[in-house]
């Protein structure tokens, strides 16, 4: 039995050192095996297995350890496997892993106050304004992911719009807005005027040129239709990246027509600002980042941090701190002491409490390398750049759309692409997503694990031609 004052630290810290020591090895068995470990589907009654009555009779942490290690962590996301290509998933990483237990046992607020986790995030932000060429009134803050970085940026373009009267009046005593984006941004640009109080109709779907970039004609003529009808352009989005195709958006040329509007431009390069890692001709496709007054980027997926985390930039930091300092007597700074510090993170975004995911990210940029990160992430382009050129060759699969950086979609001719994904999924040979281009469904590959190698892509495009070939043959019999 536990004492007053030791309610949940272990009655004997030798058996718990011994249990967590078999745990880590389970994790360590885990991770070194991921080649081996495909996505696979959940039991049927899994739900049952971990359901929690209202009253809650404790288990021994090996009783724990062991029902964590065989009844819930088999049935993971597949993400970390090397075939995984679906959606936009990061493949995490060892070190990512150990920081993780590190950071959870420092159990460092991350909001405010003295302390080095701070230092740290600082030391990531720094890097990461520094990688994209920001000027030195740069800064930002670490998110859960692009879309909450989304939401800072755009209250940030917001205050610089109409000053702080936006923070007390609200949406209400200022003139309608309107966000641009090309056609085929991602769904959090629309969430995000939600919650900002505008909502998604503010949203400017553009067109999209024959190279499927952003159509700078039809943006300008949409922005001078809107200034006059009495609509104040908030901000311009650049997709460094965009979810479907892959495909960048001019983002020196948004940066010129933005300058002469005086419209914020933010780039959303969830994924494809870590383009900039890349070897040309793939660094070259963010070229004028360093321009812009917001981006958004994700550590979890093309950079293998462990999910989750983002961060978000603002070329002005004193304006990103004016849009969310909020200092109550409670949590007003002191001279010295923990409750000191000139870098409170609660400045910066909507969380007062955060936790340290400074850790995991200062951990795979110093453990392996920028040459490391940005090799992979070359890799990645030349195996979706293989994986069209493969599809191209195939008497039985089509490019869908031509490959720009690390996605690549490929629609079988007979068959329905939804169907062949879902059986290669239950095979466990490789997890394609799926998406309509032009209409027509395609399997979708966004390739940004650090895992996957040339011969991956040879033995999934394999598998397809298969299936393809086999729901034809079902379809003549
Ligand atoms: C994933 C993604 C987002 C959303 O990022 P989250 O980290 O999932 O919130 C936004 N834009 C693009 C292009 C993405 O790929």
């Amino acid at each position: 039995m536990t004492k007053e004052g030791n309610r949940l630290d272990p009655a004997n810290w030798d058996d718990y050192r011994k249990s967590m020591h078999d745990l880590l090895e389970t994790c360590l068995d885990r991770l070194s095996s991921a080649r081996d470990l495909p996505w696979h589907p959940k039991p049927d009654n899994m739900g049952d297995q971990v359901s929690l009555p209202p009253m809650i009779e404790p288990e021994s942490p090996d009783r724990l350890f062991d029902r964590i290690s065989q009844d819930i962590m088999p049935y993971a996301t597949g993400n970390t496997h090397p075939r995984f290509f679906g959606w936009v998933q990061g493949g995490g990483s060892p070190l990512g892993v150990a920081a993780e237990l590190v950071a959870a046992t420092m159990n460092s607020n991350c909001g405010g106050r003295d302390h080095g986790a701070t230092e740290v995030e600082r030391s990531v932000i720094n890097w990461l304004c520094g990688l994209a060429g920001l000027p030195e009134t740069a800064f930002g803050i670490l998110t859960s992911g692009t879309s909450h970085a989304t939401i800072l940026a755009l209250s940030a373009a917001r205050y610089r719009l109409f000053g702080p009267d936006i923070r007390t009046k609200g949406v209400k005593a200022f003139p309608d807005i309107s966000l641009y984006a090309a056609a085929g941004a991602h769904s959090c640009f629309e969430k995000a005027l939600e919650v900002l109080g505008y909502g998604s109709d503010a949203l400017r779907t553009i067109p999209l040129t024959g190279k499927g970039q952003m159509d700078l004609d039809a943006l300008q003529a949409r922005i001078a239709a809107d200034r006059a009808a009495g609509i104040a352009p908030l901000a311009v989005i650049a997709t460094a990246g965009s979810v479907n195709t892959g495909n960048f958006d001019p983002i020196a040329d948004l940066a010129d027509l933005c300058e002469a509007e005086d419209i914020w431009l933010h780039v959303d390069g969830a994924f494809g600002f870590w383009a900039l890692l890349a070897e040309a001709p793939w660094s070259d496709l963010c070229a004028g980042i360093g321009r812009v007054q917001s981006i958004a980027c994700d550590f979890h997926k093309w950079m293998s941090v462990p999910y989750d985390c983002g961060a978000c930039l603002i070329s002005d930091s004193q304006l990103h701190r004016d849009t969310f300092l909020s200092r109550p007597s409670y949590l007003e700074s002191q001279n010295s002491g923990l409750g000191g510090g000139d870098l409170w993170f609660c400045d910066y975004g909507l969380e007062l409490s955060r936790g340290f995911k400074a850790l995991k990210v200062w951990a795979t940029l110093q453990g392996y390398g920028t040459d490391a990160l940005g090799a992979y992430v070359t890799d990645n382009c030349r195996q979706a750049r293989l994986m069209g050129e493969l599809a191209t060759a195939s008497d039985v699969l089509e490019l869908a759309c031509p490959v720009v950086s690390n996605v690549c979609c490929i629609r079988p001719i007979k068959g329905d692409a939804s169907a062949i994904a879902a059986r290669l999924q239950l095979s466990g040979e490789v997890v394609f997503s799926t998406t309509r281009i032009n209409g027509e469904n395609c399997l979708r590959a966004a390739l940004v694990n650090h895992r996957t190698t040339s011969d991956d892509i040879r033995l999934a495009v394999e598998a397809v031609e298969r299936e393809v070939r086999c729901s034809s043959q079902e379809a003549k019999a």
